[in-house]
């Protein structure tokens, strides 16, 4: 059924709209699909394998990819905070399928619709890292720069592809109560130049961050 839905051509438009790298496109692919190798999905792949299918964010719920990625209390206050800042609010939903439908209908203005999807993306991809630091190098969650490092990425990707208002989203960004000075001098000063890094990827601090 998931498969199927998504599968449809609101996903696929969705998805393949060429604003993030193309890793991060593949990646929501692939949890729409439910395939991203959270615990209950590598159990349902592997039945013979026994481990703890415990959240590693929160220890308390088992990992699905729509608690981890959605219903998950440390995931949910990253999607609060990020919908927040462009003033919007919603409670959540029960599955990453049904954000993903609703995603789009609820963008605060038309004109920004594709930094909106855009937004998307990023939270999926930074909550995906913010996992996999506490699993594999036993870090702790930093709220406030896991946020602040959505809010780069968004400002750095907007600004290759140079969609919408820039205003709109350099003053969303410059208003970021826990964005640091560097971080906001380097949103200005990004070149037009910019080099695509296709990963995604992040050195894990604020003022050095992949793009
Ligand atoms: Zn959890």
């Amino acid at each position: 059924m998931e498969e199927q839905v998504a599968n449809s051509d609101n996903f696929v438009k969705f998805i393949w709209q060429g604003i993030c790298p193309p890793k991060v496109e593949n990646f929501v692919w692939q949890l729409l699909k439910e395939r991203v190798m959270v615990r209950q999905v590598i159990q349902r792949l592997y039945r013979s394998l026994v481990f703890n299918l415990e959240c590693p964010l929160c220890n308390k719920e088992e990992e699905s990819p729509s608690h981890l990625f959605l219903t998950c209390r440390w995931a949910w206050i990253i999607w609060s905070k990020c919908i927040g800042v462009w003033g919007v609010l919603s409670c959540s939903p029960k599955t990453i399928m049904e954000w993903a439908a609703g995603w789009t209908y609820l963008c605060p203005t038309p004109s920004s619709d594709r930094v909106w999807n855009m937004v998307f993306f990023v939270v999926v991809w930074m909550i995906w890292e913010f996992r996999n630091q506490k699993v594999f190098k036993e870090k702790e969650a930093d709220l406030m720069l896991a946020v602040d490092t959505i809010n780069f990425r968004i400002a750095c990707w907007y600004k290759f592809h140079g969609f919408g208002s820039k205003e709109l989203i350099t003053s969303i960004l410059l208003n970021m109560p826990g964005l640091c000075k560097e971080a906001k001098r380097r949103i200005l000063s990004i070149s037009e130049g910019l080099k695509f890094n296709v990963d995604g990827s992040s050195r894990g601090i604020q003022t050095q961050l992949g793009l």
